[in-house]
């Protein structure tokens, strides 16, 4: 038992040999129910590194990535959600829930009632009416169960008018090694706030894919400097004890793959943008045109299919395939325009401005480009051990599972995880 419980439960014992209110006797529950949970429960770490394609492992030397998997277990890759974009998938994985589920169709999306949402717009983050489903930290806290995130997609909303007990603005100038000792310091704190989840995010690998492309140095280095973060922290765990004591999960949102200048699409080039509101460019072309425009938008586009060789599909809103989960939210607009890797779109204009980027995603979760990486590490799971592929949507159950939690409802699917479990 902790110092921390010790002192609870004397707490608790007093509380019950003097007598008390209702009041008091409904705290004293809660008091109890905080003492069960911190001599049972064994914490669990969440961390993601944006963008990191499964095959980044074989890349170059990952000493503590290695070292974390010969002690632990790995997905042969994880499954995004469609689009395989940043904050659908960490939100697919924090609810258990596809894009269509929880409202978060894309990084940039349209809600005539809250306006627009962007990831760059801190009103629109950090609002919770954005964020459908029950995010893990959400269910947690209701049930008692302390959180605490350094950086992770809607964990700065008042999702369900709840938050982490401990939460962190997203800033990309806090160092990496600052991230995790934030973590550190959390895992040691001695009262009842302690969390038993806790996420900690880095964005590096993926910035200097879109920078850089997939075959650039600069992802190598990046990966190897995530690397060494790792490393870091697990020396950090071994110093304060909690190395051999913490389920840690290293997880990823989506992967990467470079682009091309012949291979990008000039929409204006196809339909006149003024009929339109483009809600979404790139690699899931979100097209929501003005009134009374929709058939002529429609047909112009449906026409270039053939015309630029069938590497992009058009679909009106309800024809979009049930596969991508990702039709049945009023936020999706009327027309998708779905690529193959590496295609992507922009205007002549942004052309003109800013160029394309090297590298993105966002494309089909069946694309092996799109595909990333799930290790686990921990008391509940074995140590060397492969297991088959999993969906980002898994993720959730198995969340709960390790925390002794109630799930709320979701699209995901726990018998996945039995293999790899103790
Ligand atoms: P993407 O455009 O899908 O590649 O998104 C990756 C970017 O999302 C990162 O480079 C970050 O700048 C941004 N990002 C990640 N987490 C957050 C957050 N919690 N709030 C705002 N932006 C974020
Ligand atoms: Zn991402
Ligand atoms: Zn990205």
């Amino acid at each position: 038992m902790s110092k921390y419980s010790f002192l609870l439960t004397l707490l608790l014992s007093a509380y019950l040999f003097y007598g008390c209110s209702q009041t008091e006797s409904a705290q004293i529950s809660q008091v109890q129910e905080v003492t069960l949970n911190e001599t049972e429960r064994t914490p669990l770490l969440l961390i993601s590194i944006d963008g990191f394609r499964t095959d980044y492992l074989e890349r170059t030397d990952t000493p503590a990535l290695d070292y974390f998997l010969s002690k632990g277990v790995q997905a042969e890759y994880l499954k995004p959600i469609y689009p395989s974009n940043t904050f659908p998938n960490h939100y697919a994985l924090a609810t258990g829930l596809y894009a269509e589920n929880t409202g978060i169709i894309a990084n940039n999306m349209f809600d005539p009632e809250l306006g627009r949402f962007a990831l760059g717009n801190r009103d629109a983050v950090s609002d919770g009416r954005w964020y459908g489903g029950e995010p893990i930290w959400v269910t947690a806290e209701n049930q008692g169960v302390r959180t605490a995130t350094m950086f992770w997609p809607g964990s700065e909303a008042d999702v369900m008018g709840v938050r982490p007990t401990r939460w962190v603005q997203y800033d990309n100038s806090i160092t990496y090694p600052s991230r995790v000792d934030s973590v550190i310091t959390w895992l040691q704190v001695e009262d009842y706030t302690r969390p038993d989840f806790l996420t900690l995010y880095f964005s590096r690998v993926d910035s200097r894919g879109h920078g850089h492309g997939v075959e650039s140095d600069s992802v190598t280095a990046a990966i190897e400097y995530v690397d060494r973060q790792i490393g870091y922290l697990i020396d950090e765990l071994k110093r304060i004890d909690m190395w051999g004591n913490i389920n840690i999960f290293i997880t990823s949102d989506h992967g990467m793959a470079s682009l091309s200048e012949e291979k990008t699409i000039f929409l204006d080039d196809i339909i006149d943008l003024d009929h339109v509101f483009v809600r979404n460019w790139g690699t899931a072309g979100m097209i929501a045109p003005r009134d009374g425009r929709t058939e002529e938008v429609y047909n112009q586009l449906k026409a270039a299919e053939d015309e630029y060789g069938n590497v992009f599909r058009v679909y009106r809103k309800a024809d979009i395939p049930e596969r991508f989960r990702f039709k049945n939210h009023p936020r999706v607009p009327e027309i998708l325009i779905e690529f193959d890797v590496p295609y992507a779109m922009t205007s002549r204009s942004n052309f003109e401005r800013r160029g394309i980027l090297a590298g993105n995603h966002g494309w089909d979760p069946e694309s092996p480009e799109m595909h990333t990486i799930f290790f686990a590490k921990g008391p509940d799971f074995h140590e060397q051990l492969t297991f088959p592929y999993v969906n980002m949507v898994d993720i959730y159950e198995l969340m709960c599972h390790l925390l002794g939690l109630d799930p709320a409802e979701n699209d995901g699917n726990f018998d996945v995880w039995e293999r790899a479990l103790r």
